[in-house]
């Protein structure tokens, strides 16, 4: 039979098992940090890991630098709703001087910025006081599968050459779901047309002048719409969220807006459209620079600090699991009997050319519960899923990805991994009501006393 040209075959091979473990965590974004905090701090032996050599996710590898969904709007007051193991982070950040004071975002809801080198800190020395066990540098690259089809150990690609881990159980919390689709777990990606939300490649500038600069963010939009009227720009999405950081003359910038060749949302799990995305996403820092220097107030002088390591990615493979949160959930204000904590954030759809943003009622309680279900697969029963991976259809994701709710599916994740373990069950068959009642005493918020 001729051979597909198109395909090369590999020698098979046998890989060095590097470590075993109770729980291991794929991914150190604020879903993996949460999850190995928690069933760490639960006393199971867990293993973080990571293909950067730091930990925070798309808050440090994309630059977002800054906390959504920590704080709602309930019942017309502002306040965090968000507490457990996001409480020790933001203390650990705060501490090395990384952390800013909320700001109004439509004066609706609050958001936090922080330096991503504090975060960065903070999460190494949060994990390693619990004793989690972090393996850096460790790019993950498909599964072994046992009889019973759950997963018996995760390959790695490292500096020393590819490797196995074993673990009993996994939380998927690598953002694009890898974990989730090499062991099987049915997933889906994109809307009913298949778009994703736009991918945007951060950056920072300094040298602002603060005083001259003012509240720049709220004169951005109509200086940019001038600016693309009379010929000078084109921008890539209306709008820009411009904002100063906590030291001096320094602010971020979140406006680019990354198309495939297809001219629909670059899709972060295919290689070459991730590849010329990073350079896309240049191109337009450049081109928005040169547009701030030359017509923001306070900008002339500033000059580029840094470009993110990677194009942000919001949103890639989601979960198709026990129980799918919805959109209308979220504006709905949804209970779950099930409630592992809360999302307070709005939707915040970035769709071609714009951001759509949708609010639940200003006299709701302004956010909803997120159900233990929505971490559970389907097919594979030592697998976790938390984090914009997790199981949520494309409009809810658009709001829970946020670091916010990431950080309450993870702490859920890795305490229901320990309590789990503790029973000699699957992670699907623990007593709910004990999780919560955990949670709870760990200083996790589960919303039920406003409804
Ligand atoms: C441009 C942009 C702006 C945003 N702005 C905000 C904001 O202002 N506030 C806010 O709260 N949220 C914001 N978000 C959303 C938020 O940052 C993310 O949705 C959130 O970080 C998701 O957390 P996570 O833990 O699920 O995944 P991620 O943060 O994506 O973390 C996943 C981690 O897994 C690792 N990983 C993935 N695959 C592998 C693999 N195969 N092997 C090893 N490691 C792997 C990655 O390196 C990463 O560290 C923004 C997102 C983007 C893209």
């Amino acid at each position: 039979m001729p051979t597909d040209p198109s395909a090369l075959n590999e020698a098979a091979r046998r890989t060095p098992l590097l470590a075993e473990t109770e729980v291991l965590v794929l991914g150190g974004g604020p879903a993996g940090i949460a999850a190995a905090a928690s069933a760490a701090a639960a006393g199971r032996q867990v293993l973080l890991v990571e293909r950067y050599g730091f930990l925070g996710g798309m808050g440090t590898a994309a630059g977002v630098t800054n906390f959504c969904g920590l704080h709602g709007n309930v019942h017309g007051e502002l306040k965090r709703v968000v507490h457990g193991v996001a409480d020790e982070l933001l203390q650990r950040i705060d501490a090395l001087g990384g952390l800013n004071e909320p700001h109004a975002i439509f004066g609706r809801t609050l958001a936090q910025a922080y330096d991503g080198a504090a975060y960065k800190c903070a999460a190494d020395e949060l994990l390693l006081a619990r004793g989690v066990q972090l393996l850096f540098h460790a790019q993950a690259a498909g599964v072994a599968l046992r009889d019973d089809g759950d997963i018996d150990a995760l390959f790695v690609e490292t500096r020393s050459g590819r490797r196995a881990l074993r673990a009993r159980l996994f939380i998927d919390c690598s953002g694009d779901g890898d974990l989730m689709h090499w062991a099987g777990a049915p997933w889906e990606q994109g809307d009913a047309h298949g778009e994703l939300l736009y991918p945007t490649l951060m950056f920072r500038v300094a040298g602002v002048d603060d005083a001259r600069a003012g509240e720049a963010w709220r004169e951005v939009g109509p200086r940019m719409l001038q600016a693309q009227r009379a010929g000078r720009y084109r921008f890539a999405r209306q709008g820009a969220i411009l904002r100063p950081m906590k030291h001096a003359g320094e602010w971020r910038v979140n406006v680019t807006q990354i198309r495939n060749a297809q001219g629909r949302a670059m899709d972060g799990t295919d290689a070459l459209q991730l590849s010329a995305g990073e350079v896309e996403g240049r191109r337009q820092v450049r081109d928005f620079f040169a547009f701030l220097r030359a017509e923001m107030p306070g900008f002339e002088n500033a000059y580029l600090l840094e470009i993110a390591p990677q194009v942000g990615i919001r949103e890639t493979r989601r979960l198709r699991g026990q129980a799918v949160l919805r959109g209308e959930d979220v504006l709905g204000c949804a209970s779950f009997d099930d409630a592992i904590g809360v999302n307070a954030w709005p939707l915040e759809q970035h769709v071609a050319g714009d951001v759509k943003w949708s609010w639940p009622s200003e006299q709701s309680r302004g956010f909803n519960q997120l159900p233990w279900r929505m971490l559970l697969p389907q097919r594979v029963s030592n697998l976790l899923v938390a984090g914009r991976c997790a199981s949520m259809d494309a409009v809810a994701q658009s709001a829970a990805r946020v670091s916010g709710g990431c950080f309450v599916m993870g702490e859920a994740a890795g305490l229901g991994a320990a309590l789990a373990l503790r029973a000699g069950r699957a992670p699907a068959d623990i007593d709910v009501a004990a999780l919560q009642a955990a949670l709870e005493q760990q200083g996790a918020y589960l919303g039920r006393d406003i409804h």
